[in-house]
């Protein structure tokens, strides 16, 4: 039981007040979608909470030719909303499947991403686009690929006093086509038994380079490169590309929890590059 009652929340003014607050113990708060759980659930205790949501140095979204750097407070439904998605996607079709319209209007990106979990919605995207994470901590700042930033299930690379500053999201060469979707048990506030996004580049009709990312079927996001690779100079045919889907249910580690066992989760994942062949093939 908490002792103390609610966190207090701090409100810095700017980012280098977030950064040593947050240096003193403080846990950053964006959207609180995650984070209110899990303090409601008294799973975590921490000693205060620094508001980072009104904070001007997070909040923009900037387009450069190469790739967008979206700030740590932007929101999903803000992001959603921004030429980024019309640029990206892959971005608008992940995003806008996390929770319901509330709740993309509170959460963040980086709060998904910064979240860590296997299941996040926001990751897929990030991994296909090989974002990267802007870190400002105590010591200045550093960035960091998002596949070297997410360690495990809640588990980051972020070290003590640093935060997200913003995450930077290239955009693809040529006209990638994007696949997203998860399997769960409700149709709404769908948490992801298997989830599975790609960006595939097609030649005649022929695979000339694809990216594929897994949800919930390992302890992060996952990208199989083996079956990336394999998927080169071949066509979207869920024929021919059966043996691959085999072969990625086989490459994936899922756990057995409460919403799926391991062995569903590793059916799904092949049948769902199958269903990526279907939808992208026309
Ligand atoms: C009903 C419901 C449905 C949901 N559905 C989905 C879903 O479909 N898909 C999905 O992926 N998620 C879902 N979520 C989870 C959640 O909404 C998302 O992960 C959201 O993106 C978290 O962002 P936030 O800004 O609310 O993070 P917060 O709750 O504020 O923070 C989450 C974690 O990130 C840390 N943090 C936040 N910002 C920073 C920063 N800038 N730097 C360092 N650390 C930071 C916090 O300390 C905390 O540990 C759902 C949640 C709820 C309550």
């Amino acid at each position: 039981m908490r002792k103390t009652g609610p966190a207090r929340i701090v409100r810095p003014r700017d980012l280098s007040e977030a950064v040593r607050l947050v240096a003193e113990g403080g846990r950053p708060l964006a959207g609180g979608t995650d984070l209110f759980v899990r303090l409601r659930r008294e799973v975590e205790d921490p000693p205060f909470l620094v508001y980072l949501g009104e904070l001007p140095e997070l909040q923009g979204i900037e387009l450069r030719e190469d790739g967008a750097v979206v700030g740590a407070a932007v929101t999903h439904a803000k992001l959603l909303r921004s030429e980024v998605a019309e640029r990206l996607p892959i971005l608008r079709l992940a995003l806008s499947t996390i929770g319901a319209p509330a709740i993309r209007e509170m959460g963040t990106l980086a709060g998904n991403v910064a979240n860590a979990s296997p299941a996040g919605d926001g990751l897929i995207p990030l991994y296909l686009l090989e974002a990267r994470v802007l870190l400002a901590g105590p010591q200045g700042e550093r960035e960091l690929p998002v596949e070297e930033f997410v360690l495990g299930p809640g588990k980051t690379a972020l070290k003590e006093g640093e935060i997200i500053r913003s995450l930077f999201l290239p955009f693809p060469e040529g006209e990638p086509r994007s696949y997203f979707r998860k399997v769960g048990r409700r149709r709404a506030l769908l948490i992801a038994v298997a989830s599975l996004g790609g960006l595939v580049w097609l030649q005649d009709g022929v695979v000339e380079q694809a990216r594929l990312a897994l949800g919930s079927v390992a302890p992060t996001v996952l990208r199989p490169r083996e079956v990336e690779q394999e998927l080169v100079g071949k066509p979207l045919d869920p024929q021919v590309l059966a043996p691959l889907a085999e072969k990625l249910s086989q490459l994936v580690q899922p756990i057995t929890d409460l919403r799926a066992s391991a062995s569903y989760r590793r059916e799904v994942a092949g049948k769902l590059l199958l269903d990526l062949a279907v939808s992208l093939a026309g």
